[in-house]
């Protein structure tokens, strides 16, 4: 049975797919993005969310994460979905379109437009002692608000850490942070508002400490070589991503290791497939923001033209057109 119909699928949530997806909502399209992980972004949410991007155009210097909360407010008002933890796997021909099939859902669509990036960044996986008998470990970070009043253990000095713990103090969660090193990742803004709730005693930071091993109640840390017991409902393993293109890989687009070729406006051998992004081959393994950015523009209107043969492929000048909510020009005081 086939669920959600749309004009056009949009595999992938990183910067190329977002603006594919903005580009194609914008023309009127429906739009239906599917992302594997549980956020969108791609590896500027993933993988390095605190840094510092100086090579935008327009933007001299920004923080990734913030790239990726304006790529995705740019959707407000555009009849675009997003389905999250949704890793698309099977690609088949469906009416004159394509239908993908995730774990648990189908979805058809007159045109898809790839965008896996590096591929699915998934989890790595939980390497401690007695993770198995413990019985609340997790590596992805759940909705905090369902941990509220829990004892929830935070292990990992990435950003997902800093960010998750901050999260499940304001959710109502007993929180306690630990990581190998002493010091730990995250936006300036962040690192300081957890040294606040440390110095409140709204958290506990314990670090550096080894995590030594779980049990199936509480967790064991060595804190300069002593044990300390930490009482830990839930266990959050938070060690980075690893990249997965394999599910896409089947797909038949002659894949030439991790690139689809892609001939004009990111068409691929299979009509109304189109590809954008770090994993189109056109890009030259450039693997850059703004070069992904500029062949979602371009693959999102061959794919609109697609679909719908009325609308040109060229779109016009957004300066020229509405697009609700309009910002006010100069000397506009209301609609
Ligand atoms: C540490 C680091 C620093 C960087 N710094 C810069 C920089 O300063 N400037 C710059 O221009 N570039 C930089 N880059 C490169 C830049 O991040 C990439 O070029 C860009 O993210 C590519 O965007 P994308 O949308 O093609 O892919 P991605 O960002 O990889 O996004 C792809 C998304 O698709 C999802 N996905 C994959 N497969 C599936 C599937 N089967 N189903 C559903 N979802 C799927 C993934 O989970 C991911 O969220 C940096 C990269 C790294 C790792």
């Amino acid at each position: 049975m086939d669920g959600r119909h749309s004009d056009i699928l949009v595999v992938g949530g990183g910067p190329a797919g977002l603006h594919a997806a903005f580009y194609a909502g914008w023309r009127g399209l429906q739009v239906q993005v599917l992302e594997a992980r549980p956020v969108l972004g791609g590896q500027l949410q993933a993988l390095y969310p605190d840094k510092v991007v100086y090579d935008i155009p327009g933007l001299p210097a920004v923080v990734a994460s913030e790239v990726v909360s304006n790529l995705v407010a740019q959707l407000s008002g555009l009849p675009v979905s997003v389905q999250v933890n949704a890793t698309a796997r099977h690609l088949s021909a469906h009416n004159g379109g394509w239908r993908i099939a995730t774990d648990d859902a189908t979805f058809t669509a007159r045109a898809v437009i790839l965008a896996p990036g590096l591929g699915a960044l998934t989890a790595r996986a939980a390497r401690v002692a007695g993770a198995e008998v413990h019985p609340g470990v997790r590596t992805e970070v759940p909705e905090a608000a369902a941990l509220s009043g829990k004892h929830v253990l935070v292990v990992g000095g990435v950003p997902q850490a800093v960010q998750s713990a901050l999260e499940l103090v304001d959710a109502g969660a007993h929180v306690t942070l630990t990581h190998r090193r002493a010091g730990f990742r995250g936006h300036p803004a962040q690192l300081a508002r957890l040294d606040q709730l440390r110095m409140e005693g709204r958290l506990e930071i314990i670090a550096p400490a080894l995590m030594d091993r779980l049990t199936s109640e509480d967790a064991v840390l060595l804190e300069h070589g002593t044990e300390r017991r930490v009482q830990a409902d839930t266990v959050l393993l938070l060690n980075g991503y690893l990249p997965d293109l394999s599910p896409v890989q089947t797909w038949p687009l002659n894949w030439n290791g991790d690139y689809v070729p892609d001939g004009t406006g990111g068409q691929t051998v299979l009509p109304g497939v189109f590809v954008a992004g770090d994993a189109a081959y056109s890009g030259g393994s450039f693997k850059l923001i703004s070069v992904g950015l500029a062949q979602a523009a371009i693959a999102a209107n061959h794919a609109v033209h697609h679909v719908n043969p009325e609308l040109k492929v060229r779109p016009g000048h957004s300066s020229e057109k509405w697009l609700a909510p309009r910002p006010r020009g100069p000397g506009e005081d209301g609609v």
